[in-house]
């Protein structure tokens, strides 16, 4: 396979960019090698700059739901932008946006609009603390809520990925109120409540974890912090940035039947522009500013060329895409199953709807004390077999498979029988 123009991007892209790319995990530094610059993406698939085609199972880290190029969200995002490309003033797109968010999230009263899944988290902190009057926030290993300072301690995605604790540049002061328990752990954080419950303003959580490869809540676990939050009166706050409007129209909330106070969108509803909102109950919403005291604000917030693409992408989303994506989903899960179990390699695959989680692994992986104890080795293996077969998967263990409503039986087919030749080739390694 031919990789010399990415090569030679890459070594200008290094002289002139961090690490030559733009967000960490994208240098490809846990598999190695030289990360292929992307010219052009149509439905499942994506080319580089050599010519090289690829099956896409990042999707733009899960933006992606209907896959890339899509033509009616192309068709419609152009139109909108012949008028104009930001205002600095309210548009009809946001308004309709919000209305759509509202309309499959029953617990969001209303929505701030903003850049990112980073800017909904810290924001929906703010107001959190803003709400409660406290200062306490509990978030969990190996769960990723941006970059934010106050939550990059044992946070997963490239944190998780370089192994990295802490992140250099931040203040004891700014994570002196942070506090991170184990993922799934029901005791680790009954005990937290019991002793400073009072304290603590909210909760933060992935409903799926999907910055540690995949990992379902346990049962009762998001529940139990349901019931917590409510008897201390902290806020629960659900970051749905991967799952929402991907693991079904109403997000995890609705598949697991818990509600959160507030909740925090970004990805799919940017149709592959850069989004994200926060959302929730009304009493705590209306404490942002200009309707109450926290102060938060945004100069491209609710672009209305993001948000055109956004209303286009879930308008396109109905029930059978769900159905269709579970399906094929399902279709993959059990391809690299049979193929491992072909041949004799261990691994483990944690799947929720289209998010799917691989790991080497001989024992199940239910948060990130086990999610690090899968084979780091066998995944940059398994992902240069895959890469060279023409399937790009995410280029970390911890991240997750996602499938879009653009992948077809075909290209279902073609990875399945691609993963049998990879996992009988780690077997011979
Ligand atoms: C991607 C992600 C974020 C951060 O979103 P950005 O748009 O990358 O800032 C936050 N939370 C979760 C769960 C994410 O997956």
């Amino acid at each position: 396979m031919k990789s010399a123009k990415s090569a030679e991007l890459y070594d200008r892209a290094s002289k002139v960019m961090v690490g030559g790319v733009s967000s960490p995990v994208r240098a490809f530094k846990a598999v190695g090698g030289t990360p292929r610059f992307i010219s052009r993406g149509k439905k499942a698939h994506i080319w580089d700059e050599d010519g090289n085609r690829y099956i896409d199972y990042v999707c733009s880290w899960g933006a992606l739901i209907l896959g890339h190029a899509d033509r009616r969200v192309l068709a419609y995002v152009s139109e909108k932008m012949r008028n104009g490309t930001s205002f600095g003033a309210p548009t009809r797109e946001e308004v309709l946006l919000a209305e759509k968010i509202r309309g499959a999230f029953p617990s969001v009263d209303k929505v701030r609009f903003v850049n990112s899944g980073t800017e909904a988290t810290m924001s929906a902190v703010r107001a959190a603390r803003g709400y409660a009057r406290r200062a306490k926030v509990v978030k969990f290993e190996g769960c990723y809520h941006g970059h934010a300072d106050q939550f990059l301690t044992k946070a997963g995605s490239g944190m998780a990925t370089f192994d990295l604790p802490a992140s250099a540049g931040v203040t004891e002061g700014s994570v002196a109120d942070t506090v991170t328990l184990p993922f799934n752990d029901l005791g680790a954080a009954e005990a937290e409540f019991r002793k400073e419950g009072d304290k603590i303003a909210a909760v933060i959580v992935e409903p799926v974890a999907g910055n540690m490869g995949v990992v379902p809540p346990a049962k009762g676990f998001l529940s139990l912090l349901r019931r917590e939050c409510t008897k201390s009166g902290a806020v629960l706050i659900f970051d749905e940035v991967i799952t929402g409007f991907r693991v079904g129209p109403g997000g995890a909330q609705k598949l697991y039947g818990v509600e959160p106070d507030l909740t925090t969108l970004g990805k799919i509803i940017g149709g592959g522009f850069p989004v994200g909102a926060y959302g929730g109950k009304r009493e705590i919403m209306e404490m942002v500013s200009p309707e109450g005291p926290v102060y938060q604000a945004g100069t491209l917030s609710g672009n209305p060329v993001a948000m055109a693409a956004g209303l286009k992408t879930l308008e396109l989303l109905t029930g059978g895409s769900y159905d269709r994506l579970e399906r094929s989903s399902k279709t993959l899960e059990e391809g690299l199953e049979s193929g491992a179990s072909r041949a004799g390699t261990d691994i483990h695959l944690n799947r929720v709807g289209s998010m799917i989680g691989l790991f080497f692994a001989t024992e199940p992986v239910r948060n990130y004390a086990e999610a690090k104890k899968a084979d780091a080795g066998a995944y940059r293996r398994f992902f240069w077999s895959m890469l060279g077969s023409g399937v790009y998967l995410a280029p970390s263990a911890f991240e997750a498979t996602f499938v879009s409503l653009a992948h077809d039986t075909g290209d279902i087919e073609a990875t399945v029988e691609s993963a049998a030749r990879s996992f009988k080739e780690l077997d011979r390694s």
